[in-house]
This record gives C-alpha cells, structure tokens and sequence, in this order.
C-alpha cells in the first residue's frame, strides 16, 4: 500500500479521466490525497479519496476558462506563473504528507518540479496527446511558425521565472514548451497506442490506458424519452471554449430542416434563451450526460477535445471535429487519418464555420456512414481494449511498488 498526492487542474477535461482512476486505487487500498481547487472538492471526495484545496490561485480560473482562446505560449507562461506562485505551498504540503509517490497532471508542472526536488517517485497523468519533439504530428509551416515566434517572445519571462524557482525553491525548469507537456518516470496516457501518433517512437514508461470512462452520477434530467427521431446528431463544443452563440445559431440555420433529429449542449455558460428560436427539431441543454448521449446517436459535432473525441469513438460514433484550437487540431487530424470522421476549419484560425460547411459535412458523414462507423469502430476497439481506469490503477500501484523497492 502507498500514498500518493495527485496535483491536478481544474479542468473537466483533466479531472473526467482521473477520478475513475482515483476511485480505482482507493477501492485498492491505496491512499490518495487528491489536490485540486475548492469547486472540485465534492467530485473528489466521492472517490473516497482525501481531498486538498488548493490556495485561491488569481490567475487559474481565467487560465482554463480562456484555453483554447488564448495562445499556447501565453497558457504555458501562465502555468509557469501559477508554478511558481504555488510552490512553497506544494512544498510544504509535500513535506507534511510524505507521500510515497506523486502524481501530477501534465499541466501541472508544479508537482513535477516540487517531486523531483524531494526525491519522490513521480508519475503523470495524461489526458492529451504526449506531444514530445519526436511524436509531433507534422503542422502546417505557417502555424509552426507561429507557434516559434510567440514562444521566443515569451522566452524572456519564462527565463526570469524559472530562474527565480531555482533560487527561492531550488527547483529545476520545465521548459516553457515543458509547461504544457510534463512527464514523468511513468505516464498514464488516456489514449490508445492506435490513436496516438508515433507512439511507437515513444518508450515503455508511457502506459496508453484508453479513455477511462466509469458511470457518472446524472441529476441534469436529461428527457431521454424525447429522443425519437433518426439520424440523432449530437453537437457540443465541451466545457470551455463553449459560450459561442455565432456557432450555435450556425447550427440552427444549418439543421434546423434538416431531417435529423439534434442534441446541443451550449454550456454552462451560455444563456440559450440569448439563441432565438430553437428548431423544433433540437433539444438544448446547457450541459447534458454526454456518456449516455453518445450510446444513443449517429454523429458527434464536437470541438475535439481529447475526451470528447474519445468517448465518441468509445461508443463508435463517426466524428465531425471543428477544431477551436491547435491540440484539438491534431486530434481532428488524427480522427480524419483513421478516416472516423471529417474535420472542419482544421487550421488556424480555428473554428470558422459557416452553416452550409456544416450541412454539407453532415451530408457527407450521413453519406457514407457505414465507411465513417466502420472507421470508428475499429478505433473503439483499440480505446476499449487498452485496459482503461483498472489498468492505469495497475500500473500506479506497480509503479509505488516498483519505487518502494529501489528507495
Ligand atoms: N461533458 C459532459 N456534458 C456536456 C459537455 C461535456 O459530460 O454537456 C464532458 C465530456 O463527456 C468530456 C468533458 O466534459 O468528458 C469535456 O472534455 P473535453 O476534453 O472533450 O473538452 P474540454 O471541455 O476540456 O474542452
């Protein structure tokens, strides 16, 4: 038996994959202290896991609510910020609790460096991509352009910033690209080695677990009865880059006659009332029990997010992917490589829709449905069969095990 401290973000998309995993291990016997913002606390204390507030960090909530809009250099700036802002807190806390090892999100760099400066076994979990110089999927020139140059402005500050780590808290850098993409001696990653890109360029320490998807507790009281039309299509653009009504009413104009029936989920931020006259053929919600959706329909519009894309393809749901930003690019690019759905506005500037781009992509994915299916399912499989929350308990527990001996 071990303990372990997991620092997470409060992000759904980081916390989703995570809990099931947490829940595994507390079922194990393990003990967990799980670290994440205030607002978290229920969802983590119901794994049975010890639960720790983080201080109130200014800048976190703009940072996940603004993700996708803002640049990936300024997000990872911003995290090396909050690093550095947090990092006496999380040293002492480390301290205090002896942890046998820690776990750590890959955005949380923070957990990383503080582990690594106490010589505690660290760990990480993954719910993106692993984006290393050698499994990069290629980018257009012109965004890897831009990505070079808004990094090299940045470069500056992340230099003091590290800089004043080593001397406050002798703690090594990340790096800012590092910032976004954090490892450790073992990586939980919730993807398959199928859908990963070049993960055979990757090494045995990152473990493709799949989506680790358990039963979520449902109060939302979602009208399942009034899904009866066929084709069902259902559309969101997950928990954070969401509050576009341009989008949704894009949506309205594009399927309001078209003979499917439509799901939206518009967010919790938006107010659907602000959409004018919803066709009678949609059922809005501003946030809906995804899982149990995605059993039931034939499409899924959705933004890309590594979750959502997973759970599609979990329940073989050919995909139509509208990138808003360039990780959800390369997960669209991936989908449209396995050839399980088709992408649109896959470049930046992202997410630029028109409602006939939409109509003619449905068409075509309704076309050629059992091609899109076929594709889909395949890659389900491989999502299914990587092993899921169970394995990535296995494979922590293995870790501490592993660790325990050689300390
Ligand atoms: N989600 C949900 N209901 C909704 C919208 C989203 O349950 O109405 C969940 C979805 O199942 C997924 C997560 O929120 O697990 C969104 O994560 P993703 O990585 O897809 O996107 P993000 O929100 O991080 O952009």
């Amino acid at each position: 038996m071990s303990k372990t401290v997991f620092f997470n973000i409060p992000a759904q998309g980081h916390i989703n994959p995570a809990l099931p995993v947490v829940r595994e291990l507390v079922q194990r016997g393990e003990t967990i202290i799980c670290v994440n913002t205030e607002d978290t606390r229920a969802a983590h204390e119901a794994t049975g896991a010890t639960f720790i507030a983080y201080p109130h960090i200014p800048t976190m909530e703009g940072l996940i609510n603004n993700a996708g809009g803002g640049n990936l250099a300024d997000n990872a700036l911003e995290l090396v910020k909050i690093a550095e802002f947090i990092m006496p807190w999380v040293l002492e806390l480390l301290e205090r609790e002896k942890p046998d090892t820690v776990l750590f999100d890959s955005l949380a760099s923070w957990g990383r460096q503080a582990a690594n400066k106490l010589g505690i076994p660290g760990a990480a979990s993954i719910s993106t991509f692993v984006i290393t110089p050698s499994s990069m999927p290629p980018v257009p020139p012109l965004t890897l352009l831009n990505m070079l140059g808004s990094i090299v402005v940045r470069m500056p500050a992340y230099w003091q910033t590290a800089w004043r780590m080593r001397q406050k808290f002798g703690v090594k850098g990340v790096g800012l690209a590092g910032a976004l993409s954090n490892t450790g001696a073992m990586n939980i990653v919730y993807t398959s080695s199928k859908f990963q890109p070049a993960s055979e360029k990757l090494g045995s320490t990152y473990k493709f677990v799949g989506p680790s998807l358990a039963e979520r507790k449902d109060d939302s009281g979602f009208p399942f009865e009034a899904i009866t039309g066929s084709p069902v299509v259902y559309i969101s653009l997950g928990t954070i880059n969401n509050d576009n009504l341009d989008f949704y009413r894009q949506c309205f104009e594009a399927f309001g006659h078209h003979p499917a029936q439509f799901i939206l989920s518009a967010g919790k931020r938006t107010d659907i009332n602000a959409l004018g006259t919803i066709p009678a053929n949609f059922i809005v919600r501003n946030f809906v029990p995804q899982l149990e959706i995605l059993k039931r329909v034939d499409v899924f519009v959705t933004h890309g997010g590594m979750n959502s894309v997973h759970e599609g393809l979990y329940y073989n749901v050919p995909l139509i992917v509208i990138p808003q930003q360039l990780e959800q690019g390369l997960v669209a690019q991936q989908v449209v490589n396995h050839g399980a759905g088709v992408a649109l506005a896959n470049n930046a500037p992202f997410g630029q829709t028109t409602a006939p781009m939409l109509r003619a992509a449905l068409e075509q994915v309704l076309a050629q449905k059992a091609q899109y299916h076929a594709a889909a399912v395949l890659l389900g499989e491989s999502l299914r069969a990587a092993g899921g929350y169970q394995r990535a308990a296995g494979e922590l527990i293995a870790f501490g095990q592993q660790h325990s001996i050689e300390r």
